[in-house]
């Protein structure tokens, strides 16, 4: 795996064993069709999966309405004042995620879509060889996310699913919930899960 840019230097929340998965897995899909991710936030996943598809001549979506879920609002857990717009009085990781693929030399292989994931889903009509979903964690946007782009993996192709926790005491369950609809579905089949990071590939 070749990277442009240390991750380190990108807020986010993936591990890095997670985002060396994604790698391997963009890489894998890049025969399939184009690769798709929802929730970029500053663009960390988005250095693995873009440098993966940069490096098969493929290109990743990177959808984010960029304001931010429920926890990264003020007050709230996870709220970086960095990321706070005040002209706007919003929050906006839009200019630091810019600002990732510039550095990561990205601009050129990732489509940032700036838009709630629905909305980028009306539609949508090319089938995908890669969906990450790493966006909003209740249980409407979690469904929202499953329902608009499960569909689209081509056959194949591989849905992987962030923030699996097993146990309800160590995180949020929406997640997981639509990780076992999938499944449910019959399908995908269950590849090997790296830490939070569980993956399905289509029949
Ligand atoms: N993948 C990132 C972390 C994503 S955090 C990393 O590697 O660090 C979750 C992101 O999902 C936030 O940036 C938030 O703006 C976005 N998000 C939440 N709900 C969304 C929705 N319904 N549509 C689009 N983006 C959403
Ligand atoms: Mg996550």
């Amino acid at each position: 795996m070749d990277l442009p840019l240390d991750p380190d230097s990108i807020k986010g929340f993936l591990a890095p064993e997670e985002g060396a998965r994604l790698y391997e897995l963009a890489i894998a899909a890049s025969t399939l069709g184009p690769c798709l991710e929802v929730g970029s936030y500053c663009g960390k996943s988005t250095l693995y999966l873009g440098s993966a598809c940069q490096a098969k001549g493929n290109h990743l979506y990177a959808v984010d309405h960029h304001r931010g879920s429920e926890e990264h609002q003020p007050g709230e857990e996870y709220h970086d004042p960095e990321l706070f717009d005040a002209t706007a009085q919003q929050f906006d990781s839009f200019r630091a995620f810019r600002s990732t693929l510039q550095r990561a030399h990205l601009e050129d292989c990732v489509v940032p879509i700036v838009a709630s994931s629905k909305l980028a889903g009306r539609g949508w009509s090319i089938p995908l060889g890669l969906v990450f979903i790493d966006g909003g964690h209740s249980w409407e946007a979690a469904l929202c996310d499953y329902q608009t782009w499960a569909p689209q993996v081509a056959p194949g192709g591989f849905l992987a699913v962030h923030d699996l926790f097993p146990d309800p005491t160590q995180g949020g369950q929406a997640p997981i919930d639509i990780y076992r609809l999938a499944l449910a579905s019959g399908l995908f089949v269950e590849l090997p899960t790296t830490k939070t990071l569980g993956v399905l590939q289509r029949l």
